[in-house]
């Protein structure tokens, strides 16, 4: 009977995944993964499709001007810079401060603006000395019907904006941006995984085709509008995937609510952070990777830890009551408190055993009792 007491003592049980709990959440906050939301991250062994947002997540998300043009005369290339920069200063967008990164370069004063407002996904709007000045995306042009000069064509791999006077688009800023040099094998890692990958953003199509062809991508969504970014997650889900999705910009928020796990890139917006259940505090896309194979195997040891303690109890609970008594086995109450604390002890090992797991950095975490 006492050895029995002592064994229904289940201290493996009750310790089996809190130990880990703790365990993968220290390690992770030290590896600039910040979990806020537990059951997407334990569900990353779910995931079939990860959808990527291209700016700032895949790409550098630092815009440079390549190109400046001016549609008609009277405006020289300064003042078209001057306006953009005007508007640009309001805004949070990666295309704002490679514009105003030109207009400093080519010391351009900067213009104050009234009535600013920010069309997500397409651009943006203000009033410069009484006139409505808009810069925006190819997109925004088509769906306005706003013609273009004879003969301009936007450069493929270039993301151009149009800046637009009164409805009338009097010239082109191309800007380009650099894939992150991790991006290619953050992509080939997913796909040994058996996860597909996909691209979505509100960049033009030649950009986007590009960018997914030089990563390998299983495929792309260009020109999304920031409603619309959810609505591809829905369809993605509808097939019965189990969807991730990577942004950072505000135009990612809702897309990050509704996949079944929001992964923000920690040098984005704020509310793609306060919407996504886990933030990458670097801008890594390999960060989500090893969140992937880490929210694994957190998982596997959890099922492990609860197979021993149960296992365990299982065993060692009819022998303490005496099922092989009658061939000689009975375990004293000394070999029962020996055997659980054996059992806590496989169990606390076990958690200290997790990892994250990384193909470069050699894990600096060794094996340490908890
Ligand atoms: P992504 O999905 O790549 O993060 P966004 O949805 O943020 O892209 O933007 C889509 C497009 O809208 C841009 O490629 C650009 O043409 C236009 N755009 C968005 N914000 C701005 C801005 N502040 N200034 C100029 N153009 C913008
Ligand atoms: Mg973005």
């Amino acid at each position: 009977m006492v050895t029995v007491i002592i064994i229904c003592c289940p201290h493996a049980l009750g310790l089996a995944v809190p130990l880990v709990v703790a365990r993968s959440t220290a390690l992770s906050a030290r590896n600039g993964l910040l979990i806020r939301n537990r059951t997407a991250f334990e569900n990353a062994r779910k995931i079939t499709t990860l959808v990527f947002d291209k700016t700032g997540t895949l790409t550098v998300g630092k815009f440079e001007v390549v190109r400046v043009e001016v549609f008609g005369q009277g405006l020289s290339e300064q003042d078209l810079v001057r306006l953009a920069a005007g508007l640009e200063q309001n805004s949070e967008h990666p295309i704002a401060a490679g514009i105003l990164r030109k207009a400093r370069a080519s010391a351009v004063s900067v213009p104050k603006v009234e009535g600013f407002k920010a069309l997500t996904g397409q651009g943006v709007e203000a009033t410069i000395e009484g006139q409505v000045i808009r810069v925006v995306s190819p997109g925004y042009l088509r769906k306005k019907e706003i013609p273009l000069p004879e003969g301009f064509a936007a450069a493929p791999q270039e993301t151009g904006v149009f800046v637009l006077r009164k409805d009338k688009s009097i010239g082109y800023i191309g800007l380009a941006d650099q894939i992150r040099p991790e991006s290619a094998e953050a992509i080939r890692t997913l796909h040994a995984e058996g996860i597909e990958c996909m691209l979505l953003t509100g960049d033009n199509d030649l950009v986007a085709a590009q960018v997914s062809k030089e990563l390998g991508m299983n495929g792309y969504f260009a020109q999304v509008l920031p409603h619309e970014k959810q609505e591809k997650i829905k369809e993605l889900q509808g097939k019965g995937e189990f969807v991730a999705m990577t942004g950072d910009g505000v135009n990612d928020a809702p897309a990050l609510a509704h996949a079944d796990i929001g992964i923000a890139v920690g040098s984005g917006s704020d509310i793609a952070a306060e919407t996504a259940g886990i933030v990458l505090v670097n801008s890594n896309p390999l960060d989500v990777v090893r969140l992937i194979l880490f929210g694994k195997m957190t998982y596997r040891k959890m099922v492990q830890n609860l197979a021993w303690a149960t296992g365990y109890n299982a065993v060692a609970m009819p022998l303490a009551a005496g099922v092989l008594y009658h061939w000689g086995v009975l375990l004293s109450p000394a070999a029962g408190a020996v055997l659980m604390s054996a059992s806590t002890v496989v169990v606390a090992v076990n958690a200290s055993l997790l990892r994250v797991k990384d193909k470069q950095v050699q894990p600096k975490i060794l094996l340490r009792i908890v």
